[in-house]
């Protein structure tokens, strides 16, 4: 279990990062901003503005259970990004692994300050074990490289680790048994920032339904991480309209970054 008052600090540090102003713990320990309503960890709606801005406001937190330290559950287990991969790489527990010819766990550095979370594989994926390698893949890269993240320096990943036949939306069994792995890497790599691109990612990241465009311009938190939500790049070539709004996106996380 976690201790209320450590997340308490752990949130209210990362909001005087994100530039609210002190508060002085009961305990007399300090840390960043004000306590907003709404807030809290957990699954909460606030809507509360930041103290910065050219920041947005605050959106969706979503604070999912890690494992369970007793089960005998590999997954919360493994210590790395290898052991998370060998586990993919023998995965059965959902029907994509059916028609895939690799299974494509991520790729990218374990110390990694931001994490880019896509939907699934499509076809170069598949073919070559590596995300994000086709053409959504080559924009993606431009767009890192814009804000002076290479792409080595970026770990990369999806939510579905094996590619969907014809590339179809991955369905709700197949992203919840795919997701462990994901949440798994963002707890070893422990990015500052994670980047959701497109509906998949930032409703299974947020746990939500809502709309892209509603969950667009908002500084969400997965377990405290800050998060934001942006068009996928494959979305960007098909309707070049959307390249300005994910700019700002991609500019905000990298402000997050510091
Ligand atoms: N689209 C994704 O969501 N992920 C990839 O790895 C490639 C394309
Ligand atoms: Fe396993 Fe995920 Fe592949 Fe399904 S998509 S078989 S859960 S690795």
């Amino acid at each position: 279990m976690t201790d209320g008052r450590a997340l308490a600090r752990e949130f209210l540090e990362q909001q005087r990062q994100l530039g609210g102003d002190l508060v002085i713990l009961p305990d007399g320990a300090t840390s960043g901003a004000a306590l907003t309503p709404g807030a809290s960890p957990g699954k909460t709606e606030g809507r509360s503005a930041q103290t910065d801005p050219d920041l947005p406001p605050s959106g969706l937190s979503y604070d999912p259970p890690g494992g369970d330290l007793f089960s005998n559950d590999p997954v919360p287990q493994a210590v790395s990004l290898e052991a998370i991969a060998q586990l993919v790489a023998s995965c059965t527990k959902c029907r994509l692994c059916e028609g895939r010819r690799h299974t494509v766990p991520g790729e990218g550095a374990a110390e990694a300050r931001l994490v880019v979370v896509g939907e699934g594989p499509g076809r170069v994926e598949d073919e070559t074990g590596r995300p994000f390698v086709g053409r959504a893949g080559e924009l993606l890269t431009k767009i890192l490289g814009a804000i002076e993240l290479p792409r080595e320096r970026v770990f990369i990943c999806n939510v579905v680790k094996c590619r969907p036949p014809e590339n179809r939306l991955p369905q709700f069994d197949e992203i919840a048994a795919c997701v462990p792995y994901l949440f798994r890497q963002i707890d070893i790599v422990k990015p500052k920032v994670i980047l959701a691109m497109g509906g998949t990612a930032a409703q299974t990241l947020l746990n939500t339904k809502q709309s892209l465009g509603a969950l667009r311009n908002l500084v969400h938190r997965f377990r405290g991480i800050p998060l934001i939500v942006t068009y996928h790049p494959a979305a960007l070539l098909r309707n070049p309209n959307w390249k300005k709004p994910t700019w700002d996106d991609v500019r905000i996380a990298r402000r997050l970054i510091g």
